[in-house]
């Protein structure tokens, strides 16, 4: 298609106005959006995709401005995908996110986006990780991941970075909670923002009492204090990030890693088509609504159900098959 050849053309020639397009495709779940991704993939996998999480407030926007800022002055281009999964009403935040890093706004070299809507294809975590792919093909040498929370969702999103990173600041104990639960897998670092706080060290004691419970895995998760307002620990939060990179790469780890990701990518998107399919035929299937109705009337089992409609599924499937090559 001529058209989105020259979109790819620009694109990875690293042109800003190119990469908001594409983006919007892929948020949009248009096709046009998916065949790009497609044609620039070989050329992705170059930038280092680091994923931020936390409550809102700790200061996650603030913390990624100040690192944009010092990786700047190293000569490294940036990209930052903010997405909120909890709330279709994100306005307000991404607004916020958006005046916050205002300062990078007319630098060609750092390109920020906000995301909220959902993109059909496999939901907010592979729309996501397509712009972050378009990022990456666009030439950014650094990718910024940032979300709201530390529930699955939102977790799921930065699970494609290469390295993530939960804020905390004193007094979000709740979090330490979700550490704690298993909700969240241990970070690759962890930050603990306005450390000016009072009560920065008892917090530091029950996070460091959470990692010492945890099973060890090679890289010791290193704690840093910062207070992102004034830029105060940036510069050892790049040191660290920097630091945890080399781990990955001397390990092998880093290309295991994103095999890892890659698989939950691949598996989410097929995940996602299947069911969509399974829904388009079971909408118009009466033999289904009557499975259903036994279901409600307390007949059937909801987990026999499922297993009536697979067998079904399969057989239908065979059934084309067989009729496809009458040998
Ligand atoms: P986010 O919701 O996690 O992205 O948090 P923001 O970056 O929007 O920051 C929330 C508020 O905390 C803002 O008013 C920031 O100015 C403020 N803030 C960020 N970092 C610090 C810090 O180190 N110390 C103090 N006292 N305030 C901070």
């Amino acid at each position: 298609m001529a058209t989105s050849d020259s979109l790819a053309k620009r694109l990875l020639g690293g042109n800003k106005r190119a990469l908001a397009r594409a983006i919007s495709l892929v948020e949009n779940d248009d096709p046009q959006g998916w065949e790009l991704v497609r044609e620039v993939y070989p050329k992705t996998g170059r930038a280092a995709v680091f994923g931020f999480t936390g409550p809102p407030g700790v200061g996650k926007s603030t913390l990624i401005s100040a690192l944009a800022r010092a990786r700047r002055s190293a000569g490294r281009t940036i990209g930052v995908l903010s997405i909120d999964p909890s709330s279709p009403f994100t306005q307000g935040a991404l607004l916020g996110d958006r005046i916050r890093l205002s300062e990078h706004f007319l630098d060609a070299d750092v390109f920020i986006r906000s995301m909220a809507s959902r993109g059909a294809l496999g939901g907010m975590a592979e729309a996501a990780l397509q712009a972050a792919l378009l990022m990456d093909a666009s030439g950014k040498d650094d990718v910024f991941l940032e979300t709201v929370g530390v529930g699955q969702a939102e977790v799921d999103i930065i699970d494609h970075a290469d390295t993530i990173v939960l804020v905390l600041m004193p007094g979000s104990g709740d979090s330490i909670q979700a550490l704690k639960a298993g909700v969240m897998e241990i970070p690759d670092v962890l930050v603990v923002n306005k450390a000016d706080h009072p009560l920065t060290e008892t917090m530091i004691r029950e996070i460091r009492g959470v990692l010492s419970l945890a099973p060890q895995r090679g890289w010791r998760v290193p704690i840093v204090r910062t207070e992102a307002v004034r830029g105060e620990g940036v510069d050892e939060l790049v040191g660290r990030l920097e630091e945890h990179r080399e781990h990955l790469r001397g390990e092998g780890a880093l290309s295991e890693r994103r095999r890892r990701n890659l698989r939950s990518e691949v598996l989410g998107i097929a995940a996602a088509r299947l069911r969509r399919r399974l829904e388009e035929r079971l909408a118009s299937d009466s033999e289904f609504q009557r499975m259903l109705d036994q279901v409600v009337d307390r007949r059937l089992d909801p987990a026999s159900a499922a297993t009536r409609i697979l067998e079904r599924e399969v057989e239908a499937e065979a059934q084309a098959e067989a009729e496809a090559e009458p040998t």
